[in-house]
């Protein structure tokens, strides 16, 4: 199987939680299959770049912001791709280019438009795991862009539908998708499954556990997600067409 794995920033805020990201990957891995990781920024380094390019100016273009924060997805991929190296498990990380994730070349918001994925298959027959930078992607004239905030997930399923995946796991820090945001409402229920279509719903109003364009492509490619939880093994919510939702 090949099996698509995303793992959002509280996922990977430090070393304890790249190491226990790095053993659930393995777990897969060592039975046999094919793992590509898609990564976020660490904890809220997406947010700490933005800060910081304000204090140097508070109207950057869009471009030079794509250029900043497209470096919190590649310092996320490298530690992972070290931690793999410390377990001796081979493993390699890869950005934007080197992915070949193409866009639209709207910096800020851009929409991917192709996945030469030539490179990836090339290192998952190596029997390496591979691991993506999520968020950002490469315009036409080769400028890095970004897909908008959340827009890792994104990076994983258009990369599940590209390599035809098996799998498509969106590991957060809450234990699946809920009636409600469940930070804020108590009483929200966790689903056992949605449709694409009302997980599209929540997600234009706001439910950021899942990237709406995210829902789009699983929607137009029929791609099965599951959202869970990386820091438990509780089963999650399986996002998928209605005709399959009990
Ligand atoms: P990640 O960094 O893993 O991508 P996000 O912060 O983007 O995580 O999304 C997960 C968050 O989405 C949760 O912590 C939760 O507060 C929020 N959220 C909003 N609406 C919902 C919902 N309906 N179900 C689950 N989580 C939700
Ligand atoms: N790091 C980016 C953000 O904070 C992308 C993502 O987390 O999906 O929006
Ligand atoms: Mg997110």
């Amino acid at each position: 199987m090949l099996i698509v794995k995303k793992f959002g920033g509280t996922s990977v805020a430090d070393k304890e939680r790249i190491f226990n990201v790095a053993k659930r990957c393995l777990e897969d891995y060592n039975k046999g299959n094919d793992v590509v990781v898609v990564l976020s920024a660490m904890g809220k380094h997406t947010d700490e770049l933005i800060a910081q390019a304000k204090i140097i100016n508070p109207n950057p273009s869009a471009r030079e912001m794509d250029m900043l924060l497209s470096i919190g997805e590649q310092m996320s991929v490298a530690f992972m791709a070290m931690a793999f190296e410390a377990m001796d498990v081979p493993a390699v990380s890869l950005n934007a280019y080197q992915a070949k994730i193409h866009t639209t070349n709207e910096h800020g918001n851009a929409k991917i438009t192709e996945i030469e994925t030539e490179r990836i298959r090339e290192e998952l027959a190596q029997r390496k795991i591979v691991i993506v930078t999520g968020f950002q992607g490469i315009a036409e004239n080769n400028d890095i862009t970004t897909l908008g905030r959340g827009g890792s997930d994104t990076t994983a399923v258009a990369l599940a539908a590209a390599l035809n995946a098996d799998a498509c796991e969106i590991f957060t820090d809450v234990d699946g998708v809920y009636t409600a945001d469940p930070r804020k409402v108590p009483t929200a229920r966790k689903l056992a499954e949605i449709s694409y279509d009302d997980m599209l719903h929540m997600a234009l109003n706001g439910a950021e556990v899942l990237h709406s364009r995210c829902v789009e492509i699983a929607k137009r490619f029929n791609i099965p997600l599951v959202v869970r939880s990386s820091m438990n093994r509780t089963e999650g919510t399986v996002v998928r067409n209605r005709e399959a939702v009990a």
